[in-house]
Order: structure tokens, then C-alpha cells, then sequence
């Protein structure tokens, strides 16, 4: 028996997560707010609501999930893999360095364009008959009773109604479902942006990652495709951004990363645009309730200090789709609430490690006193010295540990 899901919000996850519903014979619906872009130019993608000028560090993970998908081919033109991490302090001596032949892995991720990989998921949603994509939706309303969850969706003047078994709520940080279902959310604002762009240094890359703590924030430096593109991510304290981010700033901008970075990379010749992002961490109170389960940032948005949020969210959909194959192959309903809790149990796990984890590098490397200082570094030298450590932090670090 054929039956149909509702997914709301054709964001990374919403559409990662359409491709792998049908993977399991399960039909889609797929409601997104914002217009998809056309792809006219083969060698360009342009920007969506959810993938726009941010670069994404898939874990391995992630990336196996894609490769059971059958994308991974299509997806790998446009990734470079990280074959090494180096964590280093500004101003001090503790050095932590992650190699990925040491750790007898073929890497420890992929870093990937967001404009990219939306390009790549709309095209393949496309070509799916078993998914009806239809964008330009605000959905507005969003209730429930015991057999079917209904939706309220605007399109221009007109107004969709439909109902389903079950609801799948992938609409961001600001979730509109979360809020209709009352669900609560712990929301902490952090008083940092981070400032992403993309530059071309003097050195090539190598595939080396380098993550540098600062007083002015933790900055990712992460490679691209192209031996000299690198990636950046600088989560700085708000108001810095004001004197970055016009393009006047442009050198401005380059002589603050040389500060921050040394001659590592060699010189930071040319920056992209800058764009800003307010971080905060928001948790769901709940994320399975009744026939509605949140999914992505809806249910977690996190710090990305450590590239987890959607490596984490890509976790989640895969567990919840094994749930489903399940209850599908029974010919069960999709939307029974027990079962939809289950995952949510199944899932608090990682969930809390990843969310824990992040936030505590957050707090742990923006305190300036001496004394943390040098515990930071001698944790760095642990690091790099004791044995066992690595090939742990590794696992975590590519989702292979949950
Ligand atoms: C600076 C930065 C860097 C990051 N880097 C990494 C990284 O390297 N690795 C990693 O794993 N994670 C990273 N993340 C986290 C990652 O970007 C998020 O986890 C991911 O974007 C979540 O995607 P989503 O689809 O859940 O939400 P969103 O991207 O917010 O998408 C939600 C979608 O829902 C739509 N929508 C909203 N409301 C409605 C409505 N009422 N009706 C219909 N549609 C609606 C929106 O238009 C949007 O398209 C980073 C985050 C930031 C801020």
C-alpha cells in the first residue's frame, strides 16, 4: 500500500531527507515558503533560503548516507575531502593535529558549497515521481486529532488545505510547526555572528583544515575545491561584522585573517563577499508529538564550532526513515505516535552528546583568563600526545560514533 507523508520546509534537510523517504517507497509531499531558483547556467547555484553563501563540512556519515542515496557521485564534483585537522590557540604553544592516514581513514569529511549541494538535491527531487514538490507555500496552520494531521498552506491568493498520517516539520531554527503544536523551546542567543565567505590563499590547501581559537573567535579555515579556495567560518562577538562586512573592507578584512592565522596558509589575497549569521542554540522541548515530528533545526539548531548541525540533522533522518521502512513494510500507520516516539528516544543520545559538546568548546575557548588558557593548552598537548585519544575524538568528529 502506497502511503504519503507531508514534509514542511524544502530546506537541506526537508529535501535530503524527501530523497530518502522514497528510497523506501514512501511518498512525498514537500511544502517550501521560498521559490527554488532555476538553474539555467550548469555552472552556477545560485542562493536559496536554506543554501546560500555557507560551506558545509559533511561527515563521513553524512556521506555514506548520500552515497546509499546514489547522489554521492554527483556530489563529489563539488567536494574536497579533509585529509587532515589542525587545532591550534593564537598565542599559545598546545597544538592538536588529526591525520587522516594515521587514523587509517580515506578522510574525515568533505567540505561542500550549501549552494552546491541544494543544486544537486532539487535536481534529483525532481526527477522523483514519488515526491510533489511545491514551492512558494507559506504553510499557516497546522493541527491534529487522532487520525490525521492537517496543514493550512498560502500559495499567493489561494488557499491549499491537506491532511496526512503523518507530518514531518523540516521549517529551520524559527519553526512556524514547532509553535503551532505549543511545543517549547530552550533558546539561548549567543552574542556572536559568524562571518562567512570564501578566500584564495598563496599556499595551496593541501586538504588541511585549520581550526584557530582567537581572542576574536574560533576560526574555521576549511579547504574547497580548487587547491587555493578555502572556506571560512569566524563565529566573532556581534558589532565586529560592522566593519567587515562591506566591500570596501575587503583588505580590512584579509589583514585581520593574516593577523589571526600567521603565514600558515601563506598570504589571504583575495576574500568573497562576507555574509553574517546570528548564532543561537534553540532546543525543542519535544520533537514527536502525536502525528508531527520535528526535524532538523527545528528540533536542534546548534553552534557550528564543529560542523555538527547538519551532519547531525542527516543522522536524525536516517533513523527516523528506518522507523518508517518498518512500519510501511507492516503496511502500519506512518503517523502512530508510539512509534514516532521511539525515535525521538533512539535519537537523544547523539543528540545530546553533539549539542553538548559544541556548546562547551563554545563557552571552554571564549574565556580569556590565564589560568583556562594554559588548561586549553595543556589539553591540546594531551591531545596530540596521548594515545587513544584520537582515533576517538576522529570517530565522533566524522558520525560514526553515536
Ligand atoms: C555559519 C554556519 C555554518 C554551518 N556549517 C555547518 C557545517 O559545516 N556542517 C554541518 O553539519 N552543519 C553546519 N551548519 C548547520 C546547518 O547549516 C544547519 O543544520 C542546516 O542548515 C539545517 O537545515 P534545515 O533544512 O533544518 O533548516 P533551514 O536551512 O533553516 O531550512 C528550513 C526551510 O524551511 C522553509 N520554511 C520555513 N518556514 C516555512 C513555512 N511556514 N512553510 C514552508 N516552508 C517553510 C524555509 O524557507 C527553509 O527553506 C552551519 C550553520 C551555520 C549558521
Amino acid at each position: 500500500m502506497q502511503q504519503e507523508v507531508i514534509i514542511v520546509g524544502g530546506g537541506m534537510v526537508g529535501l535530503s531527507l524527501a530523497l530518502m523517504l522514497v528510497k523506501t517507497n514512501i511518498a512525498v509531499k514537500l511544502l517550501e515558503a521560498v521559490k527554488y531558483p532555476d538553474y539555467d547556467d550548469e555552472n552556477l547555484a545560485p542562493y536559496h533560503s536554506s543554501f546560500d553563501a555557507r560551506n558545509s563540512a559533511l561527515s563521513r556519515r553524512s556521506v555514506q548516507i548520500y552515497q546509499e542515496l546514489d547522489l554521492w557521485g554527483a556530489l563529489q564534483e563539488h567536494a574536497t575531502p579533509i585529509l587532515e585537522v589542525n587545532i591550534t590557540e593564537q598565542g599559545s604553544f598546545g597544538k592538536a593535529r588529526l591525520v587522516a592516514e594515521q587514523e587509517k581513514v580515506e578522510s574525515f569529511g568533505q567540505v561542500i558549497e550549501n549552494a552546491w549541494l541544494g543544486r544537486v538535491l532539487l535536481t534529483q527531487v525532481k526527477k522523483e515521481p514519488l515526491i510533489e514538490l511545491i514551492d512558494g507555500v507559506q504553510v499557516t496552520s497546522l493541527t491534529q486529532d487522532a487520525d490525521f494531521a492537517y496543514i493550512q498552506a498560502q500559495r499567493g491568493e489561494s488557499l491549499l488545505k491537506l491532511q496526512s498520517k503523518l507530518v514531518i516539520a523540516a521549517d529551520g531554527r524559527d519553526s512556524f510547526c514547532r509553535k503551532a503544536l505549543g511545543i517549547g523551546a530552550s533558546e539561548h542567543y549567543y552574542d556572536q555572528v559568524a562571518i562567512v565567505t570564501t578566500v584564495q590563499t598563496s599556499k595551496p590547501h593541501h586538504h588541511v583544515g585549520f581550526e584557530r581559537f582567537s581572542h576574536l573567535g574560533p576560526l574555521a579555515l576549511l579547504p574547497l575545491p580548487g587547491e587555493y579556495r578555502r572556506s571560512v567560518v569566524w563565529p566573532v562577538k556581534k558589532g565586529t561584522e560592522s566593519e567587515w562586512l562591506s566591500e570596501e573592507n575587503d583588505q580590512h578584512f584579509l589583514d585581520a585573517l593574516q593577523d589571526t592565522y600567521g603565514d600558515r596558509a601563506g598570504k589571504f589575497q583575495k576574500t568573497g563577499r562576507r555574509f553574517s549569521f546570528p548564532l543561537s542554540q534553540v532546543l525543542a522541548e519535544k520533537q514527536a508529538v502525536g502525528r508531527v515530528v520535528l526535524m532538523g533545526n527545528a528540533a536542534h539548531t546548534i553552534h557550528p564550532v564543529a560542523g555538527q548541525g547538519f551532519n547531525l540533522c542527516m543522522r536524525d533522518a536516517h533513523v527516523l526513515v528506518r522507523y518508517l521502512k518498518e512500519q510501511q513494510a507492516q503496511a502500519a500507520d506512518l503517523g502512530d505516535a508510539v512509534v514516532l516516539q521511539d525515535y525521538e528516544k533512539s535519537r537523544l543520545n547523539d543528540q545530546q552528546r553533539v549539542i553538548k559538546f559544541c556548546d562547551s568548546v563554545v563557552r571552554g575557548f571564549s574565556n580569556q583568563n590565564p589560568f583556562l588558557k594554559l588548561m586549553r593548552n595543556t589539553g591540546l598537548v594531551a591531545f596530540d600526545t596521548v594515545p587513544g585519544i584520537k582515533p576517538l575524538v576522529a570517530n565522533y568528529a566524522m558520525g560514526l560514533k553515536a
